[in-house]
C-alpha cells in the first residue's frame, strides 16, 4: 500500500504545506482590498455623523439669523412708533403707520418660519446625538476590527515566509520521481488539490468515477497513480 509508504507520506506533507501556502498567499494578496473595504465603510459612517451635525448646526444658524432679523424689525417698529409721536402732518403719520403694519406682518412671517425651524432643530439634534453616540461607537469597533485585520495580515506574511522555507526543505526530502510527477500534476490540474483520496471509487478531486484499473493500481502497486479523469494523484487512505 502506497499510502503507508514513508515517501508517499512526505509527498502528502508537501501537498498539505503547498495548499496552506497557496491559501495564505491568497489571503495576504486580498488583505489590502479587504482593509480598503473596511476603510470605506468607516468613512461612510463618519460621513453620516458629519452630515447629521452639519444639518443640526445649519438649522441653528438659520434660527439665529431669523432671531436677529426679528429683533431688528421690532427695534424699527419701536423707533417708528416714537417718530409717530413727533410728526405733525397726518400723511407723515400715515406713512409711518403703513411701514409699521408692513413690518409687523413680516415679523409674523419670520416668527412662523422660526417655529418650523425650532421643531426641525429638535429632530436634528436628536439625530445628531444618536449619530454621535451609536455611530461613533460602531466606528470605534470597526476601526478595531480593521487594525486586527492588519495585524493578522502581518502575522500571515511572516507565517508565509516560514512556510516557504519549510516547503523548500520538504521538497528535498521527497523521492525525486514522486516529486516530478507531483510537479507535473500541479501544472496540468487547473486548481488544487493535486492529490485526492478515492472513496466509493470516486476521485475526491473531480468527483468522477475512476476506472477499475486505477483502483487496483492504487491498492496493489507501489507507484503513483493518477485519476484517469482529471489527472490528480489518487490514493486510498488505509
Ligand atoms: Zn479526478
Amino acid at each position: 500500500m502506497l499510502f503507508q509508504d514513508a515517501d508517499f507520506q512526505k509527498l502528502l506533507l508537501l501537498h498539505s504545506r503547498d495548499r496552506r501556502c497557496q491559501k495564505l498567499h491568497l489571503e495576504v494578496k486580498e488583505l489590502p482590498q479587504e482593509v480598503a473595504r473596511m476603510e470605506e465603510k468607516i468613512a461612510v459612517e463618519k460621513k453620516s455623523v458629519e452630515l447629521a451635525l452639519a444639518e443640526w448646526k445649519g438649522l441653528e444658524s438659520q434660527n439665529n439669523s431669523l432671531e436677529k432679523e426679528i429683533l431688528s424689525m421690532n427695534d424699527l417698529v419701536n423707533k417708528q412708533r416714537n417718530r409717530q409721536l413727533e410728526v405733525k402732518k397726518n400723511e407723515e403719520y400715515q406713512a409711518l403707520e403703513n411701514e409699521i403694519v408692513n413690518l409687523l406682518s413680516k415679523i409674523e412671517e419670520r416668527e412662523n418660519e422660526q417655529i418650523e425651524i425650532l421643531l426641525k432643530i429638535d429632530g436634528a439634534r436628536e439625530t445628531a446625538e444618536v449619530a454621535q453616540g451609536k455611530i461613533s461607537q460602531r466606528v470605534a469597533e470597526m476601526e478595531k476590527q480593521r487594525d486586527e485585520r492588519r495585524d493578522q495580515g502581518e502575522e500571515k506574511k511572516s507565517e508565509l515566509i516560514d512556510l516557504e522555507k519549510e516547503i523548500e526543505e520538504t521538497r528535498k526530502e521527497v523521492e525525486p520521481s514522486f516529486l516530478s510527477t507531483y510537479d507535473r500534476v500541479a501544472t496540468i490540474v487547473s486548481r488544487p488539490p493535486y492529490m485526492a483520496p478515492i472513496s466509493d471509487q470516486k476521485c475526491s478531486g473531480c468527483h468522477l468515477r475512476v476506472s477499475n484499473d486505477v483502483v487496483s493500481s492504487v491498492l496493489v502497486e507501489k507507484k503513483i497513480t493518477q485519476c484517469d479523469q482529471c489527472g490528480r494523484i489518487v490514493y486510498v487512505e488505509r
